[in-house]
């Protein structure tokens, strides 16, 4: 049930700076203040270093390449793209651009790309062992989802392995369309775009999505669900294919900076069925402030996880019953286009986010 939130692009490795001889002096500080920020975390204060860094020296690959990192944090896919294309026409050997360009192509859902560029990367990098597990994962998907088949409807289509799914898939098919108007009513927004959704084995799932074991299934721009046993259990389905539908609506809203709570808070409100375990979950429980959930739950054990989940379908509820699905659509509008949550939260909710999160 995880939105898969671990695959972002996060910075895993130390950011190891040579700066050119030939820089002046003033552009030399802006990027060292840039690559500061970026290691901060601060990507919108380093976009804007490195931009300012950029016109005063746009030649300077090292510097597309941090403007490419800033802009993937801010989720801003496309620039984050184009960027580290420029970086790469201006020196093809720069390996860390080049694997920041195929994670970003593997998200915008481009994985042919994505696998091209990896290929050229390990031809630089040949002993890179984690790039080379990544290259083989993608193929491995690639080639999974060549032999698989697709049920069309009218707002998803369904792939799925053998005729052996095909029953399976039609019947994900209803739940999902039903999902879809129930959903899509109360948040008053009806994606136009058919959304992907991949029936795998158990197995394929695990190794596609790398998903911890608790993790029922994912979304990751396309909704991915473990199917084995589905059909015994309807009500099973029909929960887990609600939450990862939410997650795809959300997307549609805001593809970045929505808080994780909030985003599985959401997925696991509208879930079908009650919230009754959630309710005994949290009161059993030392109470988690929504602020250390902001980042995804895919690093918690399970129990930390359920007490994540709970905690945030009780406060994803309360949004909902109180300021309504409109409001809660609009709030992750704006706060897709970048406006300071605080500031969203009190304009769409009409209250402070520090008085709704203290009751
Ligand atoms: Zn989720």
């Amino acid at each position: 049930m995880n939105a898969k939130r671990w695959i972002h692009l996060a910075v895993p490795f130390l950011l190891c700076v040579v700066l050119g001889a030939q820089i002046d002096p003033r552009t030399a500080l802006l990027e060292r203040g840039a690559w500061n920020a970026l290691n901060a975390g601060q990507a919108h204060a380093a976009a804007e270093a490195f931009r300012e860094a950029l016109a005063a020296d746009p030649k300077n690959a090292r510097l597309h390449l941090g403007a490419g990192m800033a802009a993937s944090l801010e989720r801003r896919d496309t620039d984050a793209r184009d960027e580290f294309e420029r970086a790469l026409a201006l020196d093809p050997k720069l390996a860390q651009a080049r694997a920041m360009l195929g994670q970003v192509q593997y998200r915008m859902g481009d994985p042919a790309s994505a696998i091209r560029t990896y290929d050229t990367l390990l031809t630089l990098t040949p002993d890179d062992k984690a790039a080379r597990a990544t290259l083989e994962r993608w193929q491995r998907e690639a080639e999974l989802h060549d032999r698989m088949q697709q049920a069309v409807g009218s707002h998803f289509t369904v792939s799925f392995e053998g005729p052996a799914e095909a029953e399976l898939a039609a019947a994900a098919l209803d739940v999902l369309d039903r999902a879809y108007w129930r959903i899509c009513q109360l948040m008053g927004t009806f994606p136009l775009e058919p959304i992907n959704v991949v029936l795998y084995t158990g197995e394929q799932f695990r190794d596609i999505t790398r998903a911890p074991s608790w993790a029922a299934g994912a979304y990751d721009g396309t909704i991915r669900v473990p199917m084995r046993g589905a059909l015994d259990k309807p009500e099973e389905l029909d929960r887990v294919l609600s939450h990862e539908f939410t997650h795809a609506l959300i997307r549609t809203l805001a593809a970045r900076l929505v808080p994780a709570w909030l985003n599985e808070g959401l997925a696991t409100a509208l879930e079908t069925g009650s919230l009754e375990w959630a309710e005994k979950n949290a009161a059993s429980q030392k109470p988690v402030p929504l602020r250390v959930l902001q980042a995804g739950f895919g690093r918690f054990t399970g129990a930390q996880a359920q007490l994540a989940y709970a905690t945030s379908a009780l406060a994803a509820r309360r949004l909902l019953d109180e300021a309504g699905g409109f409001a809660v659509a609009n709030l992750l509008r704006d706060l897709g286009e970048g406006v300071d949550f605080e500031a969203a939260f009190l304009h769409r909710i009409q209250r402070p986010f520090a008085d709704f999160q203290a009751r």
